[in-house]
């Protein structure tokens, strides 16, 4: 059963993935409206079933404390970052989750090499960390507005014409250790159509409660659309690696992309399977002596055990 739908997730999936060392151009290679013939109706259960299978998953991630996973999530403007970690983390316990978002460098953080500030914010064992924009940021917007690059004040000979080069195989080295000791690399590019784009930027100047969300520096990237088409493509092409491979998440349906990221996410959870720590017999034996001692202590007229009837027939009824 759990064989069976982890097949059909990869199975789902796998339309999405960017083959390691394939040239990707976006717009001849992924469509963002594409749905897998899915219609929106049935898209409410898929992500339910979705976000209680990465609830459980978490759980187990959490309590075998072996492998993190870091979920990089990226995106042009209005791609619906926000929203798919809003839908898609639903269902876990926030205690086993952390949401990092990365703005512009501070100055402190423009002081130390590039990937300083990501590597602060990576999952401990037992986590899922994830990133609201990335270190693909140092390869995106850095070389789309290469004064970017200036004010990280590198040397002279460490930001010639292979820089961006440099960057990938990096990060791809970087990922490389990561997903070695134990931290599994998971990449998400929402792939938004400049038209929708135009249509989501419209209702932020529309909706009161989404202006906080628009700035005019939006519309000043908009303008750059085909530099960062370029500067995605050249990042899926040179960094979905066969330890962490890039998915592009079709996003101009949002209730699609949430149900694809899900799925992404809980395909990595799945590979990993984590299990819960057996404490082993003799620890279970302890347990055993020190569960009759408490029940020992049991007040007159109290149960020795009051679950008992409850987990008996399987509901939980206090607590
Ligand atoms: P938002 O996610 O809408 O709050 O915007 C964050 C802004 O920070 C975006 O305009 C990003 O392009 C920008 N940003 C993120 N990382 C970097 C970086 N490493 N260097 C320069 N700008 C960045
Ligand atoms: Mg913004």
């Amino acid at each position: 059963m759990a064989d069976e739908r982890a097949g059909r997730i990869a199975d789902f999936i796998e339309p999405l993935r960017v083959e390691p060392g394939s040239d990707v151009r976006l717009d001849r290679d992924f469509d963002p409206r594409y749905k897998a013939g899915l219609k929106k109706r049935d898209g409410a259960e898929l992500l339910r079933s979705g976000v209680s299978l990465l609830a459980e998953y978490q759980e187990r991630l959490a309590a075998q404390d072996t492998y993190g996973v870091l979920l990089c999530l990226q995106a042009i403007d209005a791609g619906g970052k926000d929203g798919t970690i809003r839908h898609v983390m639903s269902g876990v316990n926030p205690q086993g989750v952390r949401v990092s978002s990365f703005k512009v460098p501070s100055a402190e953080e423009l002081d130390h090499d590039y990937l300083w500030r990501y590597a602060r914010r990576l999952p401990a064992r037992g986590e899922i960390a994830i990133f609201n924009r990335s270190h693909y940021e140092e390869v995106l917007v850095v070389r789309v507005h290469p004064d970017h690059l200036v004010r990280q004040k590198l040397p002279h000979d460490a930001c010639g014409p292979d820089v961006w080069d440099r960057r990938y195989r990096e990060i791809n080295r970087w990922e490389h250790y990561l997903t070695d000791n134990g931290f599994k690399v998971v990449k998400i590019f929402l792939n938004l159509s400049k038209e929708e784009q135009r249509a989501r930027f419209l209702q932020r100047i529309d909706r009161p409660e989404k202006n906080w969300k628009f700035s005019a520096a939006d519309v000043r990237e908009r303008a750059r659309w085909e530099d960062y088409q370029d500067a995605f493509s050249a990042m899926l092409s040179a960094t979905s690696t066969k330890w962490a491979p890039w998915y592009v998440v079709p996003a101009d349906r949002k209730w699609f992309a949430r149900i694809c990221s899900a799925a992404v996410l809980a395909h990595t959870l799945m590979d990993i399977d984590p299990q819960y720590p057996d404490v082993g017999d003799e620890a279970r034996r302890e347990l055993l002596v020190t569960r009759r001692e408490l029940e020992a202590e049991a007040p007159a007229g109290a149960a020795a055990d009051p679950y008992a009837d409850s987990r008996r027939s399987g509901k939980r009824k206090r607590g």
